[in-house]
């Protein structure tokens, strides 16, 4: 076992992160912080992913992706700032699911321009009702001649005001009256459909929003895999997602622990640097350790994937755990710079609230525990 990064990692992870400073950030920092980013700047920050080689990890280079392997890209991806690399999260997997599922017809109609960068795309599965247990889903879609026509709302949905393409599960209700989940792809260009914002706590220059589908109509064509694939591949994507948003919540919190150990340098009391009182000292102990742990764990989940073994148990736990602990961690980062710490000025405010958004996405730490109980004992406690 080495727990050391390669010389190559070394490279990918401090070029992403100067692509991060020098490129991504002052296209954020021109726009309003506590608005969507207009789409002019989601297209040029895309196109900076795409020629990094981020779009597509999961896709095979010959077929246009990066070839890449989920560890390595989840120490990229730590770099990017939050909301960007959640909105890439959605686009990613959409891209990856699209690419599984799909004939070589709909790949050539659909991939090229979304891992070039001049398109966005989102999965659907959320609903007003539907939550934690994906296999209640309501959205149906019916066929008429050559036709699917789907009828439902997505809630919650990554990317979705901006998305060029959207990635639906629906359920199709089949003779014998059984449901089985479906995937189809609509293009909003050719199907139009309702997409809004919705408003939010934190990563609010991200697309966080939902989708309304009135008897929207697609070519038959549109329809993604085999009926009934869906669940098992939703399952599959989870596993590496969950590490994924746990390294966001890890980026979030290396800031705001930076933050925290210059400003415990500089801040003088009882005549001294608060860097050397020592319940300080204990605080940036306990952010350092919460980052740390965080982060070995997501990547042991990411490497189980590469590894091609079963990662459900150390995917849910490592989310469970970077989200959780990157929370308080951030919590403590602020709570370092006192009354500074809730002002505006240090920024230090965002990153608590943009970390507060990643306990919910691909799955809630309940639902996570339960899967690791599952993993752990054999015995399924939900369902
Ligand atoms: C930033 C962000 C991005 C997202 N992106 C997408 C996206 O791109 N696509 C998409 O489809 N969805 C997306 N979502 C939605 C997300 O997947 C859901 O919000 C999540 O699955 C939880 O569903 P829910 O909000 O309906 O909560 P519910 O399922 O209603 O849960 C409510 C509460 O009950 C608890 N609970 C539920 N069932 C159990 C149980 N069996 N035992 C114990 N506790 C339970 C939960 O843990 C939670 O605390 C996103 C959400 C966020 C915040």
């Amino acid at each position: 076992m080495n727990f050391q990064l390669s010389s190559e990692q070394i490279l990918m992870r401090d070029a992403t992160r100067r692509m991060t400073e020098r490129d991504i950030r002052p296209i954020l920092e021109a726009n309003d912080p506590d608005q969507p980013l207009p789409r002019a700047a989601m297209l040029q920050i895309y196109a900076l992913l795409a020629n990094h080689g981020l779009m597509a990890p999961r896709v095979p280079a010959d077929d246009g992706g990066g070839g890449l392997a989920m560890l390595d890209y989840g120490i990229m991806f730590e770099q990017l700032p939050p909301h960007i690399a959640i909105s890439l999260m959605g686009h990613e997997v959409t891209i990856m699911r699209l690419h599984s599922e799909s004939t070589p017809e709909q790949r050539e109609r659909f991939l090229p321009d979304l891992l070039a960068g001049r398109k966005f795309c989102g999965t659907g599965t959320t609903e007003p009702d539907v939550g934690s247990n994906p296999r209640e889903i309501k959205a149906r879609v019916r066929r008429e001649g050559e036709e699917l026509v789907i009828d439902g709302r997505k809630s919650w949905i990554t990317n979705a005001s901006i998305a060029d393409i959207a990635n639906v599960t629906c359920q199709e209700i089949e003779a014998s009256g059984r449901g089985a989940l479906r995937r189809i792809v609509v293009e909003r260009e050719h199907s139009p459909f309702e997409a809004r914002e919705i408003p939010v706590l934190g990563l609010n220059q991200g697309h966080l929003g939902e989708w309304v589908f009135e008897e929207c109509r697609v070519p038959a064509s549109n329809a993604l895999g085999e009926a009934g694939d869906a669940a098992r591949l939703l399952t599959l994507t989870w596993n590496v997602n969950r590490p994924l948003v746990g390294l966001a919540a890890v980026g979030l919190a290396q800031r705001a622990f930076e933050a925290a150990v210059d400003y415990a340098g500089v801040r003088h009391q009882f005549g001294k640097p608060i860097a050397g009182h020592q319940l300080v000292q204990k605080n940036l102990a306990d952010i350092e350790s919460a980052i740390v742990s965080s982060r070995l764990l997501c990547y042991m989940a990411l490497d189980t994937v590469d590894r091609g073994e079963r990662a459900n148990g150390v995917s849910a736990m490592a989310k469970r755990h970077a989200t959780t602990a990157c929370e308080q961690a951030v919590s403590l980062a602020m709570h370092c710079h006192g009354a500074m710490g809730i002002g505006r000025e240090t920024g230090l405010e965002r990153l608590w609230r943009d970390v507060r958004m990643l306990a919910v996405p691909d799955a809630t730490n309940e639902i996570l525990t339960l899967i690791q109980g599952r993993e752990i004992t054999g015995q399924a406690a939900f369902r």
